[in-house]
């Protein structure tokens, strides 16, 4: 088995809807950290399991500076963000998501096994 790991840096802003009184309900920013895991049994025809740039593309290139309520349908805390990304990566079964300094989200997909997440927290 093969694992990737993909880090960036997306810069964006949301206002979350809430059962309680919260600042986080105002529009506010975030420079997210998001780091994609990915496996994959075989490489394709470039000897890769995904291109990196190809995994920047589709997340980044649709995130960055964007404002999520608009971009998503759905509540867009940094749990929904995570289990999204996760969905749109081919090979991607665990996503991080960190946004801010103390405040961090891990999503692992259903069919992630135990040596998945220790292979990928390991690279
Ligand atoms: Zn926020």
């Amino acid at each position: 088995m093969y694992y990737i790991k993909k880090r960036m840096e997306i810069a964006g802003c949301h206002s979350l809807r809430l059962s309680y009184e919260s600042k986080c309900s105002r529009l506010h920013g975030h420079n997210w950290v998001v780091t994609v895991y990915c496996r994959g049994t075989e490489l394709n025809p470039d000897g890769m399991v995904a291109d990196f740039t190809h995994i920047k593309e589709r997340v980044h290139g649709q995130l960055d500076h964007g404002n999520f309520n608009e971009l998503f349908p759905f509540n867009p805390t940094a749990e929904n963000i995570a289990r999204w990304i996760c969905g749109e990566i081919q090979g991607c079964f665990m996503v991080s998501v960190q946004e801010s300094e103390g405040n961090s989200v891990l999503y692992v997909s259903d069919d992630a096994t135990p040596s998945d997440i220790a292979a990928g927290s390991a690279i």
